[in-house]
């Protein structure tokens, strides 16, 4: 169908019956200065200054799926793939999917057409060079794939991606593209190319989009909520559903940035000394896997 967004968008559907039923679990492998939240604060010149924390928490990640025997999707940003090599190789060699988050953080729509293709294409080269097989997959910063920078799907596919989760279906202040379908579907571009979308999880309540795909939401809603919402839209749409987490939501020792906006505060740190718990709750009481387990079984 014509999207009103100005491509067209094709809505697909699943074998559940050769897939069995689980949800996507995904990481954005960044560190905590790397958070758009931090951004007006900690400038990209300054992240080698602040201390990593990025190993050790995706370690206790790594921990956390190994308990319960998951595989999960990691997004790794260029940058870090960069300076934890080794971090780079462990996910992968533990049998996870490895994805591309980009290589600087940036909002892709601060960014130029040229700019993205480069720098995108840097991360996919360092990503692809530690893990030795092919980067499908690929999730902008900050969810930043909106309608000033719809663009970068055409880059993208150029590039070799063929799945993406980065439209979030709501009204954001930073991100969002809302109207678009809340399922997976794909995008056919005026140029020709072809993508793979998967949106991030909303849940209707009386009409209204509310996100339940996991990070600040996770965080800063009621556990029972938060779950009773993806309960929710698992129910009405009988498809796996998108969830993320980054290692600094379980990251009880992270260094406190200040000057930062109260609203910034709100959204980085809130809820952060109960985040690993919750997971844990999550992951016994939902089923996860890696992203590509879905995209093989659309249609
Ligand atoms: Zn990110």
């Amino acid at each position: 169908m014509n999207s009103p967004l100005g491509f067209s968008t094709r809505c697909l559907s699943f074998e559940s019956e050769t897939l069995g039923f689980h949800h996507m679990m995904s990481v954005d492998v960044e560190d905590y200065y790397h958070a758009s939240a931090l951004s007006e604060v900690i400038k990209p010149q300054h992240w080698k200054d602040w201390p990593s924390h990025v190993d050790k928490n995706t370690d206790c990640l790594l921990q956390l799926f190994d308990e319960r025997v998951i595989r999960a999707t990691f997004f790794i940003l260029g940058w870090v793939a960069e300076k934890s090599p080794h971090l780079i190789r462990r996910i992968s060699e533990e049998g996870h999917e490895i994805a591309c988050h980009g290589y600087s953080h940036q909002l892709i729509y601060q960014k130029s057409p040229e700019e993205f293709r480069e720098e995108t294409y840097r991360a996919k080269s360092v990503i692809e060079a530690l893990c030795a097989r092919d980067v499908l997959g690929y999730r902008a910063a900050s969810y930043s794939i909106t309608m000033e920078s719809l663009w970068a799907i055409d880059i993208l596919a150029k590039l070799g991606f063929v799945w993406d989760p980065s439209i979030f279906p709501i009204y954001h202040d930073r991100y969002g593209m809302p109207g678009t379908p809340d399922i997976p579907y794909e995008i056919c571009t005026e140029y020709g190319a072809k993508i793979i979308e998967f949106p991030l999880t909303i849940a209707n309540v009386f009409g209204a989009c509310v996100p339940a795909a996991g990070g600040g939401y996770f965080r800063q809603f009621p556990y029972w909520l938060f779950s009773r919402l993806f309960k929710k839209t698992e129910a009405e749409h009988q498809l796996p559903q998108m969830f993320y987490i980054h290692p600094r939501e379980v990251d009880q020792q992270q260094p406190e940035v200040k000057g930062l906006s109260r609203l910034s505060q709100f959204r980085h740190y809130r809820n952060i000394n109960c985040c690993q718990k919750r997971l844990q709750k999550m992951l016994v009481y939902f089923e996860f896997g890696p992203v590509s387990d879905l995209y093989k079984n659309l249609h």
